[in-house]
């Protein structure tokens, strides 16, 4: 704390990441990073941009990348907002999309960055219960806000909602805008992207951090309304107008046009995910169903921080949440066949 900091700074709550430890020969299995690597075309097209050519600005408007996103989900240009990691795109939601003095309601377990962006925008956040089996329910959304917002699937549990539950939720709020954030979608949910053209205040995010393996890219993006896309053009270039540099345009253009990878990883994933689940299963895990790259578990009979700490001395690090309602849980990303065996074969000592 220092007497040159804004009011608004010393308020501030940040979001905390997990963490990305420097030791060598962990298996890391708490972040929710694709453990198979980005596509050979993606590294192929960022080693062709450096050049020379970085010398001088990118593409303000990532035309080529926000043209790659609307072939591959059947949208306009117009109608993609391209971003910093979706990170900085749901910030650019929040300030532009989400500040109408009203609560904005999200999940009470969700993605923890939600309350933060409401912290940095003067946005009153309004957390909406999860119901017992640790799932969104629909009609808890039918009530006064400035704006609703939901991971699909939802972060940190897994648990996925149909397209027919979000649609729901969007029809019920007709005067404010419905945020689905699919950083996971890939991984076994289905794209509101589909409805868009429906629902003037339907907007979804994405990012290739998760399924196209390129979290250190830093690269996300929105599908919407072109007014809706047109709001967040303004805050974009009232903070900054290249946020997206060479390199990430071009390897996350690649992404997109690399199907086959992307597809190949993709299932690699969610069978690996399968055969993690059935291994808790059979050492009385309880696992919530998971449609994302990671599952949320607990034991009976050990609590989540024990069994955290436990994993780490054994070198696998896990992420456990010291929150209410969820303070038994492990959340697990799903890692390698090698990875996911090494937890598997490290739990019988523990437990
Ligand atoms: C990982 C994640 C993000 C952020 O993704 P980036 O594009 O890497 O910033 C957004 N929302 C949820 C729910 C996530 O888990």
């Amino acid at each position: 704390m220092s007497r040159f900091w804004s009011p608004l700074v010393k308020d501030l709550a940040p979001y905390v990441p997990g963490e990305q430890p420097k030791m060598a020969n962990l298996v890391k299995l708490n972040t929710n990073e694709n453990p198979y690597g980005p596509s050979p075309k993606v590294i192929e097209a960022i080693r062709a941009e450096a050049g020379d050519n970085l010398r001088l600005y990118p593409d303000p408007e990532s035309e080529r990348l926000r043209q790659a996103i609307a072939d591959y989900y059947n949208v306009t240009q117009a109608q993609v907002f391209v971003g910093n990691g979706s990170d900085e795109v749901l910030a650019h939601i929040f300030q532009a999309l989400l500040s109408h003095g009203e609560p904005v309601l999200f999940p009470d377990i969700t993605y923890s960055f939600y309350p933060v962006y409401c912290g940095l925008y003067g946005v009153e956040g309004k957390p909406v219960p999860l119901n017992g089996r640790f799932e969104i329910e629909p009609s808890d959304y039918r009530q006064p806000n400035g704006g609703v917002i939901f991971p699909n699937p939802n972060a940190p549990t897994g648990c996925a909602l149909s397209l027919e539950s979000v649609e729901t939720i969007v029809r019920a709020n007709p005067d404010s805008v419905v945020v689905v954030d699919e950083a996971y979608v890939d991984f076994g949910a289905d794209t509101a992207i589909r409805l868009v053209d429906q629902y003037p205040n339907l907007l979804v995010s994405q990012t290739v951090s998760k399924a196209r393996s390129l979290a250190g890219l830093r690269v996300g993006f929105a599908v919407g309304h072109v007014d809706l896309i047109e709001a967040l053009e303004r805050v974009k270039n009232s903070f900054n107008s290249y946020p997206l540099d060479k390199l990430a345009q071009a390897g996350a253009t690649a992404a997109f046009e690399d199907v086959e990878w992307f597809e190949r990883t993709r299932q690699g994933v969610i069978s690996e995910r399968e055969r993690l689940t059935k291994g808790l299963l059979d050492l009385q895990f309880e696992v919530l169903p998971s449609a994302a790259n990671f599952v949320f578990t607990r034991h009976p009979s050990h609590s989540g921080e024990a069994l955290a700490q436990a994993l780490r001395a054994r070198g696998i690090i896990v992420r456990h949440f010291n929150k209410p309602r969820i303070s038994e849980f492990l959340r697990i990303t799903i890692g390698t066949r090698e990875q996911n065996d090494a937890l598997l074969n490290a739990l019988p000592g523990i437990l």
